[in-house]
């Protein structure tokens, strides 16, 4: 069997009839080219390139190459499918769910055990909603990692992928923009009450007045996007019309600068929530900030009008905006002056590093080492863990039941998450399943 692809490679094996060929197409996507029950037939593939949350492996059918006679011996899979599992980096050991373990399954499952490879004990035909049960007389075989699927109608593939490629190379997904050789924008969403210099601050980041003037009533300007180059990077500042619009009351601007920040952040990669540094932390700060942390987005915390302070009250000044968002304590806080175009530099590199964290992915391999450190309430169990998706970082822990984790428990594992891989101003995302 070759292995031209370097891919990391899954062998699914099992007597004849379990389900493998209907396993092999489920994983690859295709419809069911040949089962049945027909005798004689031939399977026009036995190995495919499948992709897993962005995990590229090779997936190769025994049943195709070992010949599916009515006198069947787990010697010869062995000496068949040998090539197979030698360049096997997982195992998948089907078995039919429905009926009992046979003495051929026995035998098969000590051969495998002599491997010494990772091997899945999937058991197959378990076509009802609530299979955990149906699987425990199956943990005989001697395989700690025992699960349920319906190849026939996928149910319980996703958890059995997750966990056969949890340690393979995640590949990202070529964004066609990188791949012409050009780093994404960042999208910025400048966002906080009437006043707090939001409008000097986009001048000096973008540099230029360019102030638009109040429409005309009864029209609605289009948003305006404005872009700058900072090292390389680019920079989109979201709806600036929004910004840079003057001349409502006061009491209208305040709520429309609720709305706005609702509406922008969504828009946005990371919303730089701007404090008016000679009124501190208030009520509606927390508001808006809470928008952004809600929508998943990254948040930097701008404490502008800092030339109006004594530098010795920075450290007060930190300490209360800890007190008053304690949910976004994952946000840096850049002390600026928008004005005097002072720790302007500072803050497009917090920027950068923030996005850059909102952007990142942990491999499979370094959070299940991790997940071995965690201990939780004694009652819940994480048997792995993945990170499906960046943009905000969301993890998935595969648990012994799917119900929520305590709040307490949950803001622990996300503390340890950041602790240990540093994701610094994004909000993270944890997501509980339950392994089936
Ligand atoms: P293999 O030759 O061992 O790989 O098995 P096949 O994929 O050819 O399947 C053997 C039979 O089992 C076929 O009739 C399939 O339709 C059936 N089968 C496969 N998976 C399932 C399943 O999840 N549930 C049920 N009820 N039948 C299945
Ligand atoms: P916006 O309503 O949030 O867009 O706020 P503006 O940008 O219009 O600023 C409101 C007022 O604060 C203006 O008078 C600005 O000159 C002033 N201002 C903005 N940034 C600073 C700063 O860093 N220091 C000082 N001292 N005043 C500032």
């Amino acid at each position: 069997m070759p292995q031209a692809t370097g891919l990391p490679t899954v062998v699914i094996v099992g007597r004849p009839n379990v389900g493998k060929s209907t396993l092999f197409n489920a994983i690859l996507g295709q419809r069911k080219s040949i089962t049945g029950d027909e005798p004689g037939i031939t399977r026009d593939r036995i190995i495919g390139d499948a992709v897993h949350f962005n995990r590229p492996f090779q997936l190769i059918d025994t049943g195709g190459i070992v010949p599916e006679d009515a006198e069947w011996i787990p010697a010869q899979i062995l000496k068949q499918a040998r090539v197979a599992l030698d360049v096997a980096d997982q195992i998948i050991f089907l078995i039919d769910g429905r009926t009992e373990i046979t003495s051929a399954d026995r035998d098969l499952a000590q051969i495998l055990r002599r491997l010494g490879k990772p091997v899945t004990l999937a058991v197959n035909k378990i076509d009802v909603a609530k299979r955990e049960s149906l699987t425990t007389a199956f943990f005989e075989l001697g395989f700690k990692d025992v699960m349920s699927v319906s190849a026939e109608h996928r149910l319980g593939l996703e958890e059995l992928l997750d966990h056969v490629t949890r340690d393979f190379t995640e590949v990202e997904p070529v964004d066609p923009e990188e791949q012409a050789g050009k780093l994404r924008p960042i999208r910025v969403s400048i966002i906080g009450r009437p006043n707090v210099g939001k409008s000097t601050l986009l001048n000096a980041m973008v540099g230029g007045e360019r102030a638009i003037v109040s429409p005309i009533a009864g029209t609605t300007r289009d948003s305006v996007d404005e872009h700058t180059i900072i090292e390389g990077r680019e920079y989109v500042f979201v709806d600036t019309a929004g910004i840079r619009r003057k001349g409502k009351t006061h009491l209208m601007a305040e709520k429309l600068s609720v709305v706005m920040a609702r509406r922008n952040i969504r828009m946005a990669h990371i919303a730089l929530l701007v404090i008016d540094a000679t009124e501190g932390p208030v009520g509606s700060d927390a508001t808006i900030g809470g928008y952004a942390h809600e929508e998943g987005r990254a948040l930097v915390i701008c404490v502008n009008k800092w030339d109006l302070l004594p530098e010795n009250k920075r450290k007060e000044f930190e300490q209360n905006i800890r007190d008053e968002f304690k949910f976004l304590d994952y946000a840096p806080i850049v002390f600026l002056s928008a004005k005097e175009k002072k720790g302007i530099n500072s803050l497009f590199r917090h920027i950068a590093t923030v996005y850059e964290n909102f952007d990142k992915r942990v491999s499979t391999g370094e959070l299940n080492r991790f997940v071995d450190m965690l201990k939780l309430e004694r009652d819940r169990r994480i048997f792995f863990m993945t990170q499906p998706s960046v943009r905000p970082p969301t993890f998935v822990l595969f648990m012994d039941r799917g119900e929520p984790l305590h709040f307490s428990t949950e803001r622990q594992v996300i503390n340890r998450i950041r602790k240990k891989f540093g994701f610094d101003g994004t909000p993270i995302v944890l997501k509980i399943k339950a392994r089936r």
